[in-house]
C-alpha cells in the first residue's frame, strides 16, 4: 500500500500550543476540502510503501519533539498510517496530528497512536468551506481520548456566530481544550488584531480558554 507524499523535512514547529518544538515533518497530498486561506498548493509528490517513509524518519537523528503528520490532510492515508505509526511508536517516536478535523471514522482507526492532534475548526465564514460543525463535533469527540488543542483561521471576514458555534462546541464536548486563534498571514494584522481581542474576550466570557498565536515560521522565513 502506497501514499502519496509531497515533502519530508526536520524544522520547527510555527504554529499552535507546541510553537517553536523541533519536529520531523511528513506532509502528504492531496485534502478532502479547499479551504479559500489554503497556503498549501501541492503539486508534486512521491508515492513511497510504510517501511520506505519509516527509513527516511530514520535518517533523521538528532533529539526531535516528534513527528509531524500533516498535510494536505493526513488522514486520508488511515491504513498506510496505522503501518508507519506502528514503526515510528517501535522508534520511540511521538506523534502529532496536523488535521482539519473532519474525518472522524479515521481518526478512530489511528487514535491509539497519536500523541497529540492539533484539529482545525473551520469556520464558514473564514473558510467557505459551508457548515462543518457537525463532522467537527463528531470528530472531537473521538479526539479527545488524546491531547487535543483547536486552531482556528481569523480573517476579517470572520463573523462572531462561527465563533459562538466553535465556543459551545469546546464547551459541550471538550472544556479543558485550548483554542488557538491563528490570524490570517496575508491580511492586515492592525485590522485583525482589533477582531482578535474581541473574540478573546467573548471566549473569557464563555469559560474557553483561547491564545493568540500567528503562523511564526512565515514571519521567521522558515518552512
Ligand atoms: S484543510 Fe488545510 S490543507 Fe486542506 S484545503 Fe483547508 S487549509 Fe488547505
Amino acid at each position: 500500500m502506497k501514499a502519496k507524499i509531497a515533502e519530508i523535512f526536520e524544522s520547527v514547529q510555527g504554529e499552535g500550543l507546541y510553537l517553536g518544538e523541533k519536529q520531523i515533518f511528513v506532509r502528504f497530498f492531496n485534502c478532502n476540502l479547499s479551504c479559500t486561506y489554503c497556503d498549501t498548493k501541492l503539486d508534486r509528490f512521491m508515492e513511497y510503501e510504510p517501511g520506505e517513509l519509516f527509513e527516511e524518519i530514520k535518517l533523521y537523528r538528532d533529539k526531535y519533539h516528534s513527528v509531524s503528520f500533516t498535510g494536505g490532510e493526513p488522514l486520508l492515508y488511515t491504513n498506510f498510517l496505522k503501518e508507519v505509526l506502528a514503526l515510528t511508536s517501535e522508534h520511540g517516536h511521538k506523534h502529532y496530528l496536523e488535521t482539519n478535523g473532519t474525518l472522524s471514522f479515521e481518526l478512530e482507526e489511528v487514535i491509539d497512536r497519536i500523541d497529540i492532534i492539533a484539529m482545525d475548526l473551520k469556520f464558514p465564514s473564514s473558510s467557505g468551506m459551508g457548515n462543518l460543525w457537525n463532522m467537527h463535533r463528531k470528530f472531537l469527540k473521538v479526539a479527545v481520548k488524546k491531547e487535543v488543542f483547536l486552531k482556528a483561521i481569523i480573517c476579517q471576514a470572520t463573523r462572531e456566530e462561527d465563533l459562538m458555534e466553535a465556543l459551545s462546541l469546546i464547551r459541550e464536548v471538550s472544556p479543558s481544550s485550548v483554542l488557538v486563534l491563528q490570524p490570517n498571514s496575508y491580511e492586515n494584522q492592525s485590522v485583525l488584531n482589533e477582531k482578535l481581542s474581541r473574540f478573546k474576550e467573548i471566549a473569557k466570557q464563555n469559560k474557553v480558554t483561547t491564545c493568540v498565536i500567528p503562523q511564526i515560521h512565515k514571519i521567521m522565513g522558515l518552512r
